[in-house]
């Protein structure tokens, strides 16, 4: 076989599995790995949940398809549960983040439009990921995603991370122009970025004051991963809009954009749309996923393997002098590294069955299931300790 007929968009591991069951992966050679990837964030209740298999199986048998022409019982359903959980009014469906951050980013500009604002502005985040389509590239950063796509729509605000004062500058320099934050409770793709501890719940504020929308992105940090179900729930406050996508379909294809308030009524027939957004298979496959994070304790289990992992890494690689930090919220945690080390993810995999993530060329990135147990806690530090130790050699 060949990749020569695909555009060289990734640049992939000659790694290709089969199978997987929980936690685990089976390359064509019947070897197995330990995931710690967990398909970016996605497979949170692990590989071929038996539940999981079973929605997708008998609903494929019942009805794939009928366009949002007609009610949906399946979507109700799940837009129910995800308002209950979190808090929000309510849901438009998509079947990816981007997408959903679309659904975010236009939502913005009808409040705007509603308030008058003719040219309405969303403050984004430095460092921040929130997409590939040219509406969600424009609100992310970094010259790489963005190289070669210039005309992008300029409609964004660029602040640092976690810093209010800049905010308080955009507002000044503005002022009525600004109409929402969009930003990562904890930024992923540039490295497992928290934000300082109260930072979120001051933008809450802030928020409030200005009439700003709070948007929150937890197409990552959502569905558990950071041992709550929304990040935003560690920190008591609720945002206006929120989007999810990763974990919610376990690797069916679905985008969630939730609104509260003023910006859950914005939307009218006609105003916004999706083909696809919201079927009954996949709408099926994320009340599933719901229920077996509840059932199972997940958010329990991600929160206390989570601490685990976090300590034992400190443990086993504080004073490392290639590693500058170790950080992170329940099952979401980056190690940053002094340099890049080469072929790190392929020496994880080929001599410790371990599979890991890198960002920005020096965070190792570890987003194992939600499933895990305290003895594959213990797999993935000895894996990285020694990928990491055995670079310094
Ligand atoms: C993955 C991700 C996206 C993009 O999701 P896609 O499904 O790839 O479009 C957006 N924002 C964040 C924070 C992500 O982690």
């Amino acid at each position: 076989m060949t990749a020569a007929c695909l555009m060289t968009t990734y640049q992939p591991l000659a790694l290709s599995f089969t199978k997987g069951l929980g936690t685990r992966l089976w390359d064509q050679a019947g070897r197995e790995y330990l995931d710690a990837v967990a398909g970016v964030a996605v497979t949170n209740v692990g590989h071929s949940h038996p539940r999981v298999v079973s929605a997708i199986s008998e609903q494929a048998g019942l009805l794939l398809h009928t366009s949002n022409l007609y009610s949906i019982d399946w979507q109700q359903r799940l837009a129910e549960k995800l308002t209950q959980l979190s808090g929000l009014d309510r849901v438009f469906f998509n079947n990816s983040g981007a997408e959903a951050n679309e659904t975010a980013l236009k939502l913005a500009r009808l409040y705007g439009w509603h308030k008058g604002v003719e040219q309405p502005l969303v403050v984004v985040m430095e460092n921040a990921f929130h997409g590939r389509t040219l509406g969600t590239l424009s609100a992310s950063d970094g010259p790489a995603v963005r190289l070669g796509f210039q005309g992008l729509p300029g409609d964004f605000i660029k602040v640092p991370f976690g810093d209010l004062a800049a905010l308080d500058k955009a507002h000044r320099t503005y002022g009525q122009r600004i109409v929402a934050v969009l930003m990562e409770p904890i930024q992923g793709e540039s490295g497992v970025q928290l934000a300082p501890p109260g930072y979120l719940k001051a933008l809450r504020q802030l928020c409030n004051r200005r009439n700003w929308l709070l948007m929150l992105d937890e197409i990552q940090t959502g569905i558990g991963r950071t041992g709550q179900w929304f990040a935003f729930q560690h920190e008591g406050i609720v945002p206006d809009v929120m989007t999810l996508a990763k974990g919610l379909g376990n690797g069916v294809p679905i985008g969630a954009c939730l609104a509260r308030g003023k910006a859950a009524e914005l939307f009218t027939p006609g105003s916004h749309g999706s083909t696809f957004g919201g079927n009954p298979l996949a709408c099926r496959v994320g009340c599933t996923v719901l229920e077996i994070i509840e059932e199972q304790g997940l958010l329990e289990n991600a929160k206390r393997q989570g601490e685990r992992l976090l300590a034992r890494l400190h443990a086993e690689l504080d004073g490392e002098p290639q590693v500058l930090a170790i950080r992170g919220q329940g099952l979401m945690i980056g190690i940053e590294l002094a340099q890049p080390i080469r072929d790190l993810t392929l020496i994880a995999a080929r001599d410790h069955g371990l599979l890991i993530n890198v960002t920005r060329g020096k965070t190792i990135r570890l987003l194992p299931p939600l499933t895990i147990d305290e003895r594959e806690v213990e797999m993935i530090v000895r894996g990285v300790g020694r990928v990491v130790r055995g670079a310094g050699n």
